[in-house]
């Protein structure tokens, strides 16, 4: 058996958001690439997404939202058949096209039918190589290149669905994961811990004050040395306190050196102890259960490599 587990599945390729945007198909192409040609994608058990239903999203988003995404995504089917524009924008950055709603579903349902693999037995861990990312979709709105809040989500169903009492959830990525911040804010059953680049986007965002909430906002150009020790400092003794029985994370890698997305200085090193601290806990408090979700991380060499470096941690390589 495969202790790890890679989720993905053809239809995250086709949501596309114009020429030029930088939340493109080839992310997923880059990572796929560097799994093979290093070998290290021999070693996982790799497997189809799922699509996630209406109501498995409901688990973290209004129901109003739902169908405001389905409801979008007819608009847009029966606007191309009259021959109108190929996508419907949500904000200045955010867009679907038909086929984005499929791979909202997909990149949702990754996160779900991991986090069933991983409680199940199947699986120690699990990598989901997905797209639209989802840190950034709020419980009644899509912003930020995200649709369904992937790992809110699967946090609420391992609670909801599964009957575990606590969970954690890390985001990593340089944006501030205002969108998990907004569903899971005051619940004491999942504790968020992160650090993001600020200021920077979403900049209008109130940051909200919470005691599941351990927030580590940085300065640009802040170096990974700097990061890591913030983490020892401040979230490492949360997280033990904590004693999650899973562990999510929101595996964005645009905080990387190389990612003119963000302005800090992590390198593949750094990922590494991020990961190699966060499995440590898992493995003393939660079986080692962790689903990882790919969020940011916009340099494909630097994402690609970033990734590999993620997953020889998960998978003991
Ligand atoms: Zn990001």
């Amino acid at each position: 058996m495969n202790q790890t587990g890679y989720f993905s599945h053809r239809d995250c390729w086709k949501h596309e958001m114009g020429p030029g945007h930088p939340e493109c198909p080839e992310r997923l192409d880059a990572i796929e690439d560097r799994l093979l040609v290093s070998g290290v994608g021999d070693a996982l058990d790799r497997r189809e997404a799922p699509l996630a239903t209406v109501s498995d999203l409901e688990l973290a988003h209004g129901r109003m939202h739902v169908a405001a995404i389905r409801g979008m995504t007819d608009n847009l089917q029966e606007q191309i058949v009259a021959g109108g524009p190929t996508h419907a924008q949500i904000d200045p950055d955010t867009s679907l096209n038909v086929h984005t709603w499929n791979a909202a579903l997909r990149a949702a349902g990754a996160a779900l039918a991991a986090t069933d693999a991983v409680i199940g037995g199947e699986l120690e861990n699990a990598f989901c190589s997905v797209r639209p990312p989802g840190h950034h979709a709020c419980r009644d709105r899509a912003m930020g290149f995200c649709f369904f809040n992937n790992v809110a989500l699967a946090a609420r169903y391992a609670l909801e669905r599964h009957g575990l009492s606590r969970v954690a959830i890390i985001d990593f990525d340089v944006h501030h994961g205002n969108g998990t911040e907004d569903i899971v804010a005051g619940d004491p059953r999942i504790l968020m811990a992160s650090f993001y680049q600020h200021p920077f986007y979403p900049v209008d965002w109130p940051h909200r004050q919470a005691d599941n909430l351990v927030n580590l906002p940085v300065p640009a150009y802040t170096r990974g040395m700097d990061v890591r020790e913030m983490i020892d400092m401040v979230w490492l003794p949360r997280l033990e306190a904590h004693k999650p029985e899973m562990i999510f994370i929101s595996a964005g890698f645009d905080a990387h050196r190389e990612d003119d997305m963000g302005q800090l200085g992590l390198v593949e090193q750094d990922y590494v102890w991020i990961t190699t601290c966060i499995k440590d806990i898992a493995r003393r408090h939660a079986k080692g259960r962790i689903v990882s979700c790919l969020e940011g991380g916009y340099h494909l060499g630097a994402l690609a490599r970033s990734v590999e470096a993620h997953i020889r941690v998960l998978a003991d390589l």
